[in-house]
């Protein structure tokens, strides 16, 4: 039996080293996980400090240590594609370096798949003590409204972090998509999942790479990437739009021909003016953004750029 476990890693020098040590600490004291072989592998996302020469010095000392390094910095959600694609385990797990992902779940999934047949088990926070709290709201509404307009059931504290098995992996790697949003990944491929619930952990070293403009955009993506609703709001806003334009012009013209010409109405006008400017950009904006991704898709590019990796030398 063999487990590779993926951790992104992206600016995470101070992490790194805690992660490592925590890492080996958990495998040794685990009975259960005496006769299992683990695979550590780090992808460096083209960390700019000494994340690399880190995951090398590792990788020297130990055997069970590989490293993907990318030219250049291409997001968790391509780290974690790396990864899965180059992980030979016969289970596979996707883990933080930052330790708010607690080592102590992994026992627990690989119960619930080794033992309770389970395809995937994967961790969800049920508090997010620690962070700010306009973000948690955010992101309580994000997941509440993903759900409502996508036909994924994405949990509410989701994490990345998650154990699964050949079978599961495979069917991630074949959605083979240039925008990954991993959670709605996840959700899509189906299987027997099981989640585990935990208490938030705050960051052990280093700092979030997440700021809020960034959680932002990640979300539309989310959304983008799996749910037409918006465009079908865009369209139902247009409908909306006409009929009401058509319920003014008939005002308009009745008045016209009971009360004459007198000019009046500029406020009015402009009202009508900027709604219905406002409503079509922002119509042109949803509809953009599903271009855009769809231009992206259409290049074809890969989803990432290897730089340096110990892989191939097995
Ligand atoms: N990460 C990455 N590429 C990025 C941003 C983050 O590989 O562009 C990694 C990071 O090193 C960490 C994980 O993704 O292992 C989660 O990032 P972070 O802890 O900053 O996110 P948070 O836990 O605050 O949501
Ligand atoms: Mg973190």
């Amino acid at each position: 039996m063999k487990i590779s476990v993926v951790v992104p890693c992206y600016n995470e020098q101070e992490s790194l080293p805690i992660f490592y040590r925590e890492f080996c600490k958990m495998r040794e004291t685990t009975e259960e996980f005496s006769g299992v072989e683990f695979e550590l592998m780090f992808v460096d996302d083209g960390s700019y400090d000494s994340t690399f020469a880190v995951m090398q010095e590792l990788a020297e000392k130990d055997n069970n240590v590989k490293y993907i390094s990318f030219s250049r910095n291409f997001g968790k959600e391509a780290a974690i594609y790396a990864g899965l694609q180059n992980a030979t385990g016969d289970l596979t797990a996707v883990m933080d370096v930052d330790l708010q992902d607690p080592l102590y779940l992994l026992l627990q999934m690989y119960k619930a798949v080794i033992k309770d047949g389970y395809d995937s088990a994967a961790a969800r926070r049920v508090t997010r003590k620690g962070e700010p709290p306009i973000r948690s709201f955010f992101a309580r509404c994000f997941y509440r409204l993903i759900a409502k307009i996508s036909k994924i059931e994405l949990v509410d504290g989701a994490r990345d972090y998650r154990l699964m098995n050949r079978k599961f992996v495979n069917a991630v790697l074949s959605l083979k998509e240039y925008n990954r949003f991993s959670k709605g990944i996840f959700c899509w491929v189906g299987f027997k999942n099981k989640w585990l619930e935990f208490e938030n952990v705050e960051r052990r070293a280093g700092e979030t790479k997440w700021s809020f403009w960034k959680l932002s955009v990640y979300a539309i993506d989310g959304i983008i990437a799996f749910s037409t609703v918006p465009l079908v709001l865009a369209t139902a806003f247009g409908v909306l739009l006409c009929l009401l334009a058509f319920l003014a012009i008939m005002f308009v013209v009745l008045r016209k021909l009971i009360y004459g010409d007198p000019i009046q109405g500029w406020a009015s006008t402009m009202c009508v003016l900027l709604t219905i400017g406002g409503v079509q950009l922002l119509c042109t904006g949803i509809l953009g953004q599903y271009l855009a991704k769809t231009y992206m898709e259409t290049k074809n590019r890969p989803v990432y750029i290897i730089n340096k990796t110990n892989c191939g030398d097995r």
